[in-house]
């Protein structure tokens, strides 16, 4: 958490938020829906960990009523930026996104730890940087040696969180997607057009095999796929931790090399990626040589699933899959890209496929970047809340299309040994396609 916070600039610049952030703190009318679907007040029910609370906080401290100390700040940082009470809240009250900004005013006065500056300013903007440092990673995965940990639970005695942190890591594969792929793979068949493809990198470094399904789902669909291969990272982790020079520098970059090819749309499947990418015409809104053009690069970002839902058309041609299953819906995409029913709409198109909803509205897994791990007892909690309702539906099959969704699902399903298997959206329209040409 933060140190030596310079408390009098933070209330300096928390005073000058501008008048639409402020407008929307005014809003509030402190009705209270948003309460029971805010994932810390359902685990604290107390009314600081509650949207309400936050927009009363942040109030207080443009108002000069409160100062902007560490607590303050601890504060800021319960939220999941999960943003459902944004869906719920009648007034329009972005809560999530002016805690972002009073991260962004506390950082910008608060030094901040080496490591944390070393990955959202330097190791972040190079994919093959971050995957050189996953090296040891991948050598503790491919020698036998997490087997023999996990196997021994040695890590349980030596250190509690560095053992949870072990039981989060998934498989990784032996090198990032990007390096296994040509920029451009021309569509199956008759082409209907060209997509550029936004390699998240999670799902580069991590969750390649999935990305390859993506990509298999779009040319499928008729489209000629263009991968640039020095993408950047979106900067959902630099926007969530208060850092924006570098996030606006990363953005400027992949909104001018998406600008160089002429795609009819860019797709993510990953739903944080997707959010931001969306974002971008807000977020650079104030760079008035990036302005314009990041309208037209947001205006062509489309989830997979919102993609794939037009470009397969109603009479696709899925081949049949037998199973019940259930749609975990990612925060970022169902609250921060408001998508809900194409995931569903492309679900339902699958022959014998049995979708049925989890009953909780919409509610966080708990995963939220790196929640999960600095914020632990929390973050297990509301995993646990969302796992129950996940049992409710009585699925086969956990869907989802959010790579922190899919780690903190793994993880439960693993812990708790849960009988249903867990996908990537773009995962089963493949095993779909496939069924239809076996
Ligand atoms: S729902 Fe909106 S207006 Fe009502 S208390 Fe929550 S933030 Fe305020
Ligand atoms: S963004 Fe999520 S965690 Fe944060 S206040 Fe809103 S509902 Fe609560």
């Amino acid at each position: 958490m933060a140190k030596h916070m310079n408390v009098e600039k933070i209330a300096k610049s928390m005073s000058t938020l501008d008048i639409h952030d402020y407008g929307d703190v005014l809003q509030c009318m402190r009705c209270g829906s948003c309460l029971p679907y805010c994932p810390t007040y359902r685990t604290d029910g107390i009314e600081t960990q509650s949207p309400r609370g936050r927009v009363a906080m942040i109030k207080a401290v443009i108002d000069g009523r409160l100062t902007p100390e560490e607590e303050f700040a601890r504060h800021m940082y319960h939220c999941l930026d999960c943003r459902n009470c944004q869906t719920v809240c009648p007034a329009g009250v972005k809560v999530g996104e002016l805690v972002l900004e009073a991260r962004h005013r506390i950082e910008q006065h608060t030094p901040q730890p080496l490591l944390k500056r070393f990955i959202l300013e330097s190791a972040i903007r190079d994919q093959t940087k971050l995957s050189r440092y996953l090296s040891p990673l991948r050598l503790y995965q491919n020698l036998g040696i997490q087997r023999l940990v996990r196997r021994s639970h040695i890590l349980q005695s030596l250190s509690s969180d560095l053992d949870f942190m072990e039981s989060l890591l998934p498989r990784l594969p032996d090198r990032p997607l990007i390096d296994t792929i040509p920029e451009i793979i021309p569509a199956a068949g008759q082409e209907k057009g060209k997509v550029g493809f936004f390699l998240g990198c999670a799902m580069n470094l991590v969750f390649a095999d999935i990305s390859r399904d993506t990509i298999h789902c779009l040319t499928q669909a008729g489209y000629t796929v263009i991968v640039p291969k020095s993408q950047q990272c979106c900067g959902t982790p630099n926007i969530a931790e208060g850092e924006r020079k570098i996030y606006r520098e990363m953005a400027e970059h992949n909104v001018s090399l998406f600008e160089r090819h002429d795609v009819d749309a860019i797709v993510s499947d990953c739903a944080a990626c997707g959010m931001e990418l969306k974002s971008y015409r807000e977020t650079l809104a104030p760079v008035t040589r990036a302005s314009k053009r990041a309208e037209m690069f947001s205006g062509k970002v489309k989830d997979i699933s919102e993609f794939l839902v037009s470009a397969f058309g109603p009479h696709s041609d899925f081949g049949s899959l037998g199973e019940k299953v259930c749609f975990h819906d990612p925060c970022h995409l169902r609250h921060g890209q408001n998508l809900v029913s194409p995931q569903r709409e492309l679900l339902r198109r699958i022959p014998d496929l049995f979708l049925v909803d989890v009953p909780d509205e919409g509610q966080c897994c708990g995963s939220a970047g790196i929640y999960n791990i600095t914020h632990r007892e929390r973050s297990m909690k509301i995993l646990e809340a969302k796992i129950a309702a996940i049992d409710k539906t009585g699925a086969d099959r956990v869907i989802t299309s959010n790579p922190g969704c899919l780690m903190q699902l793994q993880f439960a399903r693993e812990q708790w040994k849960k009988s249903w298997s867990l996908s990537h959206i773009s995962q089963v329209i493949r095993m779909s396609l496939e069924h239809k040409e076996a």
